[in-house]
């Protein structure tokens, strides 16, 4: 088995593969390496092979694990919120990439002005439309995004999808196409920078820059298979 830093030089290369083959240059393109499930000397492993930016998709994970850990990294959750846990993650996270309602968004604001904070926030969108899935459909964003955009607290700096799970990694281009394309039809019509991406996973995340991804979520490619498997 590879080690974590071995790993790390690998998603980096396919990174820079991709992001050249787009005619992209790798600094438009953020790794955040997701350590949901393994343990903070894991972390530390990829810290020493020069990986900061992490994320973590429990909130009671997050609170136990990042305290840990040096406090110079940078921490993003890219889970689905709770509201009972907006409190606790607020401090501890530097951007929110689940933001998948607007009564979710709502509650953010109006805590994060409790505690006098600023929450940097992704939507994310549920763009084809699978009913187990958390998510705006796009359809609901456009009809909302005139109140998300109204939550003065809040800065929302993009958009954020986790694709159907196909076989092949492919099957995820045409998603990570409407993304983008949605992302530019909502800067047109509402007149707001969407800079950020999130897209692309261990399965596709060459896919992923390739289209436009920003910052790539990859678990299980830099840290190995979870023993409790989870997506979200
Ligand atoms: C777990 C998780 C990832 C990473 O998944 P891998 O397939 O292990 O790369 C990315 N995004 C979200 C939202 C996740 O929950």
């Amino acid at each position: 088995m590879l080690s974590i830093a071995e790993n790390l030089e690998r998603v980096r290369k396919q990174i820079a593969h991709a992001a050249a083959k787009a005619g992209r240059t790798v600094d438009e393109i953020e790794l955040v390496a997701i350590t949901k499930t393994h343990p903070a000397e894991k972390v530390r492993e990829a810290i020493e092979a020069g990986q900061t930016l992490f994320g973590e998709s429990r909130v009671q994970e997050g609170r136990v694990k990042i305290p840990e850990l040096p406090s110079n990294v940078h921490w993003h959750f890219v889970g689905h919120l709770q509201k009972n846990k907006i409190r606790h993650a607020l401090p501890l996270f530097e951007l929110f990439h689940g933001v998948d309602s607007l009564a979710l968004a709502e509650e953010m604001n109006r805590i994060a002005a409790d505690e006098g904070m600023h929450p940097r926030v992704l939507l994310e969108v549920n763009v084809a439309g699978e009913g187990s899935k958390f998510g705006f459909s796009p359809d609901k964003l456009r009809e909302q995004m005139e109140g998300l955009l109204a939550l003065q607290r809040l800065s929302i700096l993009g958009l954020m999808i986790i694709p159907p799970l196909g076989d092949k990694a492919e099957a995820s281009r045409k998603y990570f196409v409407q993304l983008r394309e949605l992302r530019d039809r909502l800067q047109t019509e509402f007149h707001v920078d969407l800079p950020q991406l999130s897209m692309g996973m261990t399965q596709d995340f060459p896919i992923a820059v390739e289209e436009g991804a920003t910052l790539v979520r990859v678990g299980t490619a830099i840290f190995g298979e979870r023993t409790r498997p989870r997506r979200e």
